[in-house]
């Protein structure tokens, strides 16, 4: 096992034994690529749901949001292609019956001769599917494995089928009576929730274009080799935002988005070595440009997010099928006619992010085993997640250092003044170092200790979980200096 698989197991160890993620129905071993978020993980997913929310929304004028759905009518997912195209190619092993996705396996080559050092090799590799996977030709992508000389991790073999197209989306039945039911799907991704009310948003909120819609929420697709923990799961959470613009200037706004969504990013604090934008060569037929913002996940680089460049393709689409105008009047005036731009189907540049995908980033990326040397000169290890402090699941720990003399009074009264205003954690059993490595283990950024010293001059201890400094400060002044560091 190397280094990063290491972590990556120790961050999936941590993870569940802190209460922040959970195998899905566990007690009956689990259901693969469904997990459940725990205590901790919950307070840290909806803070980063609510990070990104006020960024899109509280923060841009011309951004409402809305919650549609996940049912939606049949023919939503017949008019966006997803019936005929929402797919990947797969391949099977004949000897394991294992399935596998095509690039799956042809990445996994490519990770196996960058460990090795071999990058041009791999980079080529790569250069060479995607050209492949553009072009559809499934004969080529075969023979790329078959001289590859890639095997099943099961069989050992290459003993591999031709490959084949298999949808990704969950179908069920709407009404009780089998025979008469329709068919609908769980919707795969939330986009379309926000193109089939484009123009009620618009009319409602009386927005002008340029404008965006924002929306939050689940999205299943049937992905066939689910791995890698909460990075690939079949039932998940995005964070989408279509921006309608002017037919003409999806350019623009295209590379104000790519920028803008990497900002955002960089805004909790992350270095931007961690990142980088991979441009696609595969376009969708419709699509002008597009791309993805990279992670560098202890599995290597990894997509996290995705802007493109949509045309008018979903808007058209919905106008064609629902036989219902999408249309758009722009009033403003085309300096080169003098008239207004009149009616118009406006163009679409979307950003895309998974909420588990960001999840595991932040674990990713504030997961650190420190070696402490105590005073005896052994050693001990102290786990501990720099998780953000805006977004961390709990911001305060007030801890009374003992359970007696009045201490757990006003730890009380400290956290009457506190919870209000963010969320607060207290604890009076155990030793204080014992109680500040739980804290440190899930993240809390602060921590406060109540001791015979406060009943004298109203101070307290503030602990700083990634410095481990501590100072003493008015009681008074806690609140302020927790609110002072998550805003
Ligand atoms: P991938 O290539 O990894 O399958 P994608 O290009 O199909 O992803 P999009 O359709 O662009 O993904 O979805 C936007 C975002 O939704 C992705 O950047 C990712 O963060 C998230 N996402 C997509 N599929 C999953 C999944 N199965 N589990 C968790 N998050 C996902």
């Amino acid at each position: 096992m190397t280094t990063n698989e290491n972590k990556f197991q120790q961050i999936i160890s941590h993870a569940k034994e802190y209460g922040f993620v959970f195998q899905s129905s566990e007690i009956y071993d689990g259901l693969s690529a469904v997990y459940d978020y725990g205590p901790y993980g919950s307070e840290l997913k909806k803070n980063l749901r609510d990070y990104w929310w006020k960024s899109m929304t509280q923060m841009h004028e011309n951004i409402v949001g809305i919650d549609a759905a996940i049912f939606m009518h049949p023919t939503t997912w017949k008019a966006s292609g997803h019936v005929d195209n929402f797919s990947d190619p797969m391949i099977d092993n004949r000897d394991s019956n294992k399935r596998y996705r095509v690039d799956h396996l042809i990445e996994g080559l490519a990770d196996k001769l960058n460990d090795e050092g071999k990058t041009e090799e791999a980079e080529n590799l790569i250069a060479e599917m995607e050209q492949l996977l553009g072009a559809e030709d499934y004969t080529g992508l075969k023979d790329l494995i078959i001289s590859n000389n890639i095997v099943c991790s099961v069989s050992g073999t290459a003993n591999w089928t031709d490959i084949r197209q298999f949808n990704l989306m969950f179908s069920t039945q709407l009404g009780s009576v089998t025979e008469e039911a329709d068919t609908i799907y769980l919707r795969p991704e939330t986009a379309q929730g926000i193109f089939v009310n484009f123009l009620n948003v618009q009319k409602t909120s009386r927005m002008r274009i340029p404008f965006g819609i924002a929306q939050i929420g689940k999205a299943f697709r049937n992905e066939i080799v689910a791995r890698q923990f909460i990075f690939r799961m079949r039932e998940f959470e995005q964070m989408e935002m279509q921006f309608f613009v002017r037919p003409g200037t999806e350019g623009e706004w295209y590379r104000y988005w790519k920028e803008a969504r990497l900002q955002w990013h960089l805004s909790l604090g992350i270095s931007p070595k961690k990142y980088r934008y991979h441009d696609h060569v595969k376009l969708a037929h419709y699509a002008k440009e597009a791309c993805d913002i990279e992670f560098e996940f202890p599995m290597g680089f990894k997509e996290v997010e995705g802007i493109h460049s949509r045309s008018d393709f979903d808007l058209t689409q919905h106008q064609l099928y629902s036989k219902k105008k999408m249309q758009y009047f722009d009033n403003d005036v085309n300096p080169a006619t003098g008239k207004p731009f009149g009616n118009y189907i406006p163009y679409v540049v979307e950003t895309s992010i998974g909420l588990d995908r960001m999840f595991l980033l932040i674990l990713s990326e504030s997961y650190e085993e420190e070696i402490l040397t105590k005073e005896d000169g052994s050693t001990d290890t102290r786990a501990i997640l720099h998780i953000p402090a805006k977004i961390a699941p709990v911001k305060l720990a007030i801890l009374p250092l003992v359970k007696k003399d009045g201490l757990p009074e006003i730890a009380r009264k400290v956290m009457d003044e506190c919870k209000q205003h963010f969320r607060c954690f207290y604890e009076e059993k155990d030793a204080i170092g014992k109680r500040y490595r739980r804290q440190d283990a899930i993240g809390t950024p602060f921590c406060v200790t109540i001791d015979h010293q406060t009943k004298e001059d109203d101070t307290v201890t503030i602990r700083y979980r990634d410095s481990m400094l501590q100072e003493r400060i008015p009681a008074s002044k806690v609140r302020e200096i927790v609110l002072n560091n998550i805003l």
